[in-house]
């Protein structure tokens, strides 16, 4: 499954032509800065037959590649028509961009498994330790204990989740690469538990196995599969989404092992499968990580 590291609008002015190379690395001829309503737009003029809309991933900086002989009109008009597309995704950029750049201060949040904690420091334990408290309650393993794995969907826990804490701790004072690390850790373990269930749980449905699922760290894919060696990944940033999500993006790698392509098919076993998978797949549109 594929987070586009770029969000692209693609759109036909003459009957298709096949680009071999990306338009956004082909020569520009002109270029200019457009303005529409404070949103700047850097239009590139160039030999091409297509309409190509950028957003950078980073910076939410907007291109737009134009063929070299279309109207200033069309221009406009393509714009202003995918105006609030842009700054919808402008802003969740901004949010992405914001959560990434987390600093371990006493007080900030986390999310985790869809619930947001608190980080605490703490100073007493010789071996740097992650410890997660919800609602009060020391929890170690924190879904096991729970086999419908849905314990952080509850509407109770997540009117509570003010309580909620990740408490960072170590007699030493740890840099800010030694917290990630430690964080890192506690994520991979908890994920890695709950893939082992998940797994568990769709092998026996879907009647079929998984030569192995493992955890990677992946900026702009939730999942991935080789549907051939039978071998699945999962984005460890998914452990700041809810349960569902989770499960929702590894039945997707799973059903890979039968349809390769995001067909009809693929999505009618989707539908059977999940049939509220659109709504994780929502959640995890919405919901950014940390
Ligand atoms: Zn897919």
């Amino acid at each position: 499954m594929k987070l586009k590291s770029h969000q692209c609008f693609i759109v036909n002015i003459k009957t298709s032509l096949i680009l071999t190379k990306s338009p956004f690395k082909r020569k520009v001829y002109n270029s200019k800065i457009l303005d529409f309503q404070g949103l700047e737009v850097n239009i590139q003029h160039k030999k091409i037959k297509k309409l190509y809309l950028k957003i950078n991933n980073k910076n939410g900086d907007v291109t737009l590649c134009v063929p070299l002989n279309i109207s200033e009109n069309f221009i406009v008009n393509f714009v202003t028509e995918k105006l609030q597309w842009i700054k919808d995704n402008q802003q969740k950029i901004h949010h992405k961009k914001k959560s990434l750049n987390i600093e371990f201060v006493e007080s900030d949040n986390i999310k985790f498994l869809g619930e947001i904690y608190q980080i605490k420091l703490n100073k007493t334990l010789k071996k740097p330790q992650v410890n997660l408290i919800k609602n009060h309650n020391l929890i170690n393993k924190t879904y096991q204990e729970n086999s419908q794995l849905n314990l952080f969907d509850n509407h109770e826990s997540q009117q509570n989740s003010h309580c909620n804490q990740i408490i960072l701790d170590s007699i030493k004072d740890l840099t800010k690469i030694q917290k990630t690390k430690l964080l890192e850790k506690f994520y991979r373990q908890n994920l890695q538990e709950i893939l082992q269930e998940l797994t568990k749980k769709w092998q026996k449905i879907l009647q079929i196995e998984a030569n192995f699922v493992g955890i990677k760290k992946m900026r702009t894919r939730y999942g991935s599969c080789n549907a051939r060696k039978k071998n699945i990944w999962i984005s460890l940033n998914l452990i700041h989404y809810p349960i569902g999500c989770i499960e929702y993006v590894l039945l997707h790698e799973f059903l890979h092992f039968f349809e390769q392509n995001h067909g009809k098919k693929f999505y009618a076993l989707m539908n059977k499968f999940m049939p509220n998978w659109q709504y994780h797949q929502k959640n995890l549109r919405q919901q950014f990580a940390i």
